[in-house]
């Protein structure tokens, strides 16, 4: 076997650097002065993070529309700056930052939770008492989400007394989001408002838990922050934090083999194109790939899993279609400001993941303007995006990435005119705006991020998903932990701190709250050096 270690002496390898596994990163880097290598098969850093260009002058970010609790003093803005050295500014949002939009009517949401209530209570007066215990119940399902993912932390031997207690704390925020719904509304249009941010974790009201539901819903009651520069502003500055240390980033690497010795992880296998393979060797292996990715490909089969078959047979995610738009003027001719439009045809959400392409009639887009909230962008840009079952794809799935045949190309050409036009319907003059139009599907998804059918949030978050022993960062395997999306939950947060989490397992007894402690003590330290950025672009 020829084993090429062009660069070698490193103390932790991570796989992938999406922003669980550059957060970790930067953290060992920081904190325990650690040399870290991060290997990304993909050309570009950052995962879902990163952004792309076309004509020179329009750029998208394929994974970041807003990221929510990024105000001053909150714990996910102490936790960017510690990992950018300060160096990331966010934009907010304008306020409403959110539109939802039905056949018959449009609601504004507001960044301010309890105008966001009373605005609810003044539609649907009936359900005045259902909608207050509502926000108390999204808070405690959250508070329950934060210590179910946590437990691992705890030592192992408390386990069989905190299992059953955090069970039954977390009866509503177990059930599905459909059940809760049920029980407490009457309207299906209250329903459906409710419920407008599906997209956010990628599955219906009748297939997510109450847990992740209330996780996004309270995540964004404050509002919706942007990373000036736009997404790949994130790993550019997370990048020098790695590089102090040593450390450093090599993309066009995809790790085929996590090696073993016995039962313990001690480096990786990788396939750089036109070379030989590579060989890179560490005393601790962190995988951002997810758990899927991991466990099925990465771990040799040889070595004896108790939960494959039961990963193999778990519910998979939705994928997602993205129209990019470069736009020829401002989108602010229209009236848009920055802010979101989820645009739906009906109130049954359920039924969204059934469209098909091949007779495409959206019946849901989520519409933004990323132009309209970086200060930095150099030309203006819209991002329509629907959710969709991977099969339709997978028939195009072994051809090649920009070559796969005519009726590929002419089915998208169909989706990109159909989802334009949704659009188009509700605010006319949209498509005059438009000089430029490119539409990714879940193989540009599954190609670019390496992500199970171009699943975007990871294991999905259905009920079951707190049973499974393989999610979480720790494994069964000596130093080899898993981060990101399925470490701890989804989005830019969930991955972030998913992050956090790894490189707390690491650190050790308390190291979780020990990170944490460093991190809300160098916030407060900086908080007068980083002031937030305000809308303003009159
Ligand atoms: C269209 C879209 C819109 C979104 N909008 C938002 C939003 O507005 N707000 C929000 O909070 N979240 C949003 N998300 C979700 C969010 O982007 C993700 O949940 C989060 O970024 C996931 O981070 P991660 O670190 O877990 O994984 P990823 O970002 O998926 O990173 C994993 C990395 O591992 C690499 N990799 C995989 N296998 C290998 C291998 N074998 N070898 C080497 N490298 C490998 C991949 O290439 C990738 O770079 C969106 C996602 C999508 C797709």
């Amino acid at each position: 076997m020829v084993s090429v270690t062009p660069q070698q002496g490193f103390d932790a390898i991570v796989i992938g650097s999406g922003i669980g596994g550059l957060t970790v990163a930067a953290i060992l880097a920081k904190l325990q002065g650690k040399r870290v290598l991060v290997l990304e098969q993909h050309f570009t850093p950052g995962g879902f993070t990163h952004s792309f260009e076309r004509l020179q002058k329009f750029h998208w970010d394929v994974g970041l529309h807003y990221v929510g609790d990024m105000g001053e003093g909150s714990t996910g803005r102490a936790v960017f700056d510690y990992i950018t050295n300060g160096q990331l500014k966010w934009q907010k949002m304008p306020d409403p930052f959110e539109k939802f939009v039905y056949p018959d009517f449009t609601f504004a949401v507001s960044a301010d939770p309890l105008r966001y209530q009373a605005d609810l209570i003044q539609l649907f007066p009936d359900e005045q008492v259902a909608i207050r215990q509502y926000f108390r119940d999204v808070k405690q399902a959250v508070l329950w989400f934060g210590i179910q993912t946590m437990l691992e932390l705890f030592p192992s031997w408390l386990h069989p007394l905190l299992k059953p207690i955090i069970h039954r704390f977390g009866a509503i925020a177990r059930e599905t989001t459909q059940t809760y719904l049920d029980r407490n509304f009457q309207d299906i249009r209250l329903q459906a408002l409710l419920t407008s941010q599906w997209g956010d974790y990628g599955l219906p009201p009748s297939e997510s838990c109450f847990g992740v539901h209330s996780l996004i819903v309270s995540h964004y009651l404050h509002g919706g922050w942007y990373p000036v520069g736009g997404g790949q502003a994130i790993a550019k500055s997370i990048m020098p934090v790695i590089a102090q240390t040593g450390g450093t980033i090599l993309t066009q690497r995809r790790v085929t083999e996590i090696l073993l010795h016995e039962n313990t992880a001690i480096g990786v296998k990788v396939e750089k194109p036109n070379s030989l393979p590579e060989y890179y060797y560490a005393p601790i292996v962190i995988s951002d790939a997810g758990a899927f990715n991991t466990y099925l490909h990465l771990i040799p089969p040889s070595y004896p899993l108790p939960y494959r078959d039961s990963i193999r047979a778990f519910p998979k995610g939705n994928s997602m279609l993205t129209v990019y738009l470069g736009l020829k003027e401002s989108p602010e001719k229209l009236g848009f400001r920055g802010e979101n439009h989820w645009i739906y045809t009906s109130y049954n959400h359920n039924a969204v993941p059934l469209a098909s392409p091949l007779t495409f009639t959206p019946p849901f887009c989520y519409l933004s303007f990323p132009s309209l909230k970086d200060p930095l962008a150099s030309a203006h840009t819209a991002e329509i995006i629907a959710h969709v079952n991977y099969d339709f794809f997978r028939q195009w799935r072994e051809q090649p990435w920009r070559r796969r045949g005519t009726d590929y190309t002419q089915l998208k050409r169909q989706i990109t005119e159909s989802l334009i036009q949704l659009v188009e319907k509700h605010y006319p003059g949209f498509q005059d705006l438009i000089e430029y139009a490119e539409l990714s599907t879940p193989l540009s998804i599954e190609y670019f991020d390496a992500s199970d059918r171009g699943a975007v949030y990871g294991i999905p978050c259905v009920p079951e998903r707190f049973d499974q022993p393989w999610i979480g960062a720790k494994t069964p395997i000596k130093n080899l932990y898993l981060t990101g999306t399925d470490a701890f939950s989804l989005g830019i947060m969930g991955a972030m701190m998913g992050g956090v989490k790894t490189a707390g397992l690491i650190q050790g007894p308390f190291g979780f709250a020990k990170i944490m402690s460093t991190i809300m003590q160098n916030a407060a330290r900086t908080s007068n050096r980083n002031p937030e950025l305000q809308v303003s672009r009159e």
